[in-house]
């Protein structure tokens, strides 16, 4: 039995264990499948995370979608093989491990049909009806499956069933979301376009999935739970699935059949989506009607990270099962600091979706608020623990944004004295700033969490309103600096694509910084969007709920394009389109001659129409190196964050965390481990 002795009388339902079938959960902690970027070359890694996981409470730990046989192909993204007993033996390293740490394990065994794109393995791509695969982009149709392929089907699923237990999982599913199942295309009216009988009424459209459910259940003989996982509403997409209309309908139909409902709506940029366009337990509206139809636990997600919403889902008997995919990034220990009594200890989750942007650049995740995720075999790094200093050392960071705070949080805890020196009057950086404009209420969170931490802590000093030179530097005899003091947006209109400056934008621009401290011009604004992720974009949004008539223009074929990888994209546009704001892509800026910004076409070079309005380019920023220059001559100093590169905050809070671990290794950065393929 779990120890609930600090635990908050409020939060102590979620430590009761579930019956999920013939398995038992520790909790009601689940944390749900989800793309790791860990392809299966690189199952150290994915098997460190998850351990990690479960060892911070994680009551339930799941595989990500693992695909059933090589018919099953979109294995140009690193997720799981489950083909064959050489998958059993290396999972089964996985179970074992949560077994001994006492966390159930569930697999998420799949098959993609028109999602796959049939090229590693040269394939036919599977589909109910011969159509295009769901990536429009990619020049591939599928077979419309005959009833020997569809026999051929549900064998191979019986096999993955059987290897499943095999390999020792607690939980197989059957996954039925995200557009991204066989199962669920054979649903969907809109793909299935068949006149037999997997085709046209709802039942015959429902078979294949019953049918696979059904010989589950008989293979898993009551060894293995079976949980579906289902998609009940779909809010983008094709509309044809919905909570009160065929999404109902299956849960339903199959009731009781499954050991456990995990369920979610489509598709999957709404299903992971971003604070910026879904607040905390969004789903509920379309999910909450699953447990007044089944008898089974219900797990679903919601970017939970507040312990009462979370308790409020179960005793409003909304969920049995609090699923976690985000936010068991961003905190793995998130359980056990409920647990403990600590809930002001959690690493609550942004919802800024860099995560899911690794899985899609294929690379093992990366986490904004947890810069040790998929670093837990590689650098063999704790998310809660650093190792302790035996000689202690007085470190000073210089900024507090992501990077100066992650790295005087990690520097304290291994037991140095840090002072934290900013010259805002408040400390928090880029994050505080920016968590100002229209949206990006939750980039707070990045300086809340490490700030109460340091002011928790009796060897830290902070100051505000401390603008450090190289002389005050000198004084304070630190025996290391860390340089963090960030980056300033340029106006001069070099970008992304723009390696020069545009004649007439110095002279004529609002910076962005000015706008992020609150300037307010007036009359219409043009944005020049060169940077392509949401800066342009917010302060679109924000000028425009403000009504001024705005202008977004990019030399780009479209508007946030690393915002595909975030899932926002399409989001954005219609943000934009619901706030009036005008988009001009393929507009490339020749000069402003202040009172207008003159386009030529991007493809022709044609010219334009000039749009008048305050000027915003939105494009590079350049390190804010004058303190580190002027240290030349100081010794034992690293520079960090923005200021060695501009980037992302994710990428400022890892280097913060970097530069401590290699202080704490006496100077060493830590040793990166590499997976390796095995040589037949
Ligand atoms: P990063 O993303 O790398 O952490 P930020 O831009 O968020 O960078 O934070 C840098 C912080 O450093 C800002 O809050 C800025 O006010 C502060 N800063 C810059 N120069 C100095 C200085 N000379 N002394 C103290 N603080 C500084
Ligand atoms: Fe949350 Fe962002 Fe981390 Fe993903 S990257 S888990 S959205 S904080």
């Amino acid at each position: 039995m779990l120890d609930v002795s600090k635990t908050d009388e409020r939060y102590k339902v979620l430590f009761e264990p579930v019956k999920i079938g013939p398995v038992i959960a520790p909790n009601r902690f689940y944390a749900v499948p989800h793309a790791t970027g860990h392809s299966p070359l690189m199952r150290n890694g994915s098997h460190a995370m998850r351990a990690t996981k479960a060892e911070g409470g994680w009551g339930t730990v799941c595989m990500q979608l693992a695909e059933i046989d090589p018919t099953s192909d979109i294995c140009d993204l690193p997720i799981e093989t489950f083909w064959d007993e050489g998958d059993v033996r290396e999972h089964r390293v996985l179970t074992d491990r949560l077994r001994e740490i006492g966390a159930l394990s569930a697999i998420e065994i799949a098959h993609t049909g028109i999602r796959g794109r049939g090229m590693g393995t040269g394939m036919p791509v599977w589909g109910p009806s011969n159509l295009p695969c769901l990536k429009p982009q990619v020049p591939v149709q599928s077979k419309a499956m005959d009833k020997a392929d569809i026999k051929a089907l549900r064998q191979s699923f019986r096999a993955a069933v059987r290897r499943a237990k095999q390999a020792g999982y607690d939980i197989v599913y059957i996954y039925a979301a995200h557009d991204a199942s066989i199962l669920w295309h054979f649903l969907s009216p809109a793909y299935n376009h068949r006149s037999d009988e997997y085709g046209g009424s709802f039942e015959n459209r429902l078979r294949l999935m019953r049918e696979v459910l059904e010989e589950t259940v008989e293979e898993a003989a009551g060894e293995m739970a079976v949980a579906v996982r289902l998609a009940v509403h779909e809010v983008g997409g094709r509309g044809k699935i919905t909570h009160d209309g065929e999404g109902r309908d299956v849960v339903e139909a199959l009731a009781d059949l499954p050991d456990l409902w995990d369920v979610n709506i489509a598709t999957w940029p709404h299903d992971s989506g971003t604070a910026r366009f879904d607040n905390e337990g969004w789903q509920e509206e379309f999910t909450s009607f699953v447990k007044r139809v089944t008898s089974k636990p219900v797990v679903g997600v919601g970017r939970f990270t507040s312990p009462d919403t979370m308790v409020s889902q179960i005793k409003r008997g909304v969920l049995d099962l609090i699923g976690g995919a985000r936010p068991s990034i961003a905190d793995p220990y998130l359980p056990n600091k409920i647990r403990e009594g600590r809930v002001e200890d959690i690493r609550e989750c942004i919802g800024c979706n860099i995560c899911v942007s690794s899985d899609a650049f294929s690379i093992p995740l990366n986490c904004t608020q947890n810069p040790t995720i998929s670093q837990e075999w590689k650098r063999g790094w704790h998310p809660e623990t650093v190792p302790h200093a035996k000689v202690k050392k007085n470190g000073l960071v210089v900024g507090s944004g992501p990077a100066g705070l992650e790295c005087a949080l990690v520097l304290a805890r291994a037991g140095h004295h840090v002072t934290v020196a900013e010259k805002a009057g408040e400390l928090g950086g880029r994050s505080l700033s920016e968590s100002r404009l229209f949206g990006l209420g939750s980039w707070a969170r990045v300086s809340d969490y490490r700030l109460y931490q340091l002011r928790q802590m009796s060897n830290v000093d902070l100051f505000a309103n401390s603008d450090l030179n190289a002389e005050s530097v000198a004084e304070m005899g630190a025996d290391h600096t860390f340089i963090a003091t960030g980056s300033h947006w340029l106006n001069n209109g070099l970008g992304s694509t723009h390696f020069e400056a545009i004649k007439g934008f110095e002279e004529n621009a609002l910076s962005v910084d000015e706008i992020i401290k609150g300037a307010k011009p007036e009359g219409p604004i043009v944005i020049y969007d060169d940077e392509h992720y949401y800066m342009g974009n917010v302060i679109a949004a924000h000028f425009a709920q403000l009504r001024h008539d705005v202008t977004l223009v990019t030399p780009q074929p479209y508007i946030a394009g690393w915002m595909g990888y975030t899932l926002e994209q399409p989001r954005v546009n219609k943000q934009m389109l619901e706030l009036g704001v005008k988009v001009v892509p393929n507009a490339v800026a020749s000069h402003h001659d202040g009172s207008a910004l003159h386009l030529s076409d991007a493809n022709t070079g044609a010219l334009l129409a000039p749009v008048a309005g305050t000027l915003v380019p939105v494009g590079l920023r350049a390190p804010n190196l004058e303190l580190w220059q002027a240290l030349d001559g100081l010794e034992n100093k690293t520079l960090i964050g923005d200021a060695v590169a501009p980037g992302i905050i994710q990428s400022a809070v890892f280097s913060g965390h970097k530069a401590a671990r290699t202080f704490l290794n006496r100077g060493v950065e830590p040793a990166m481990k590499r997976e390796r393929g095995v040589l037949y």
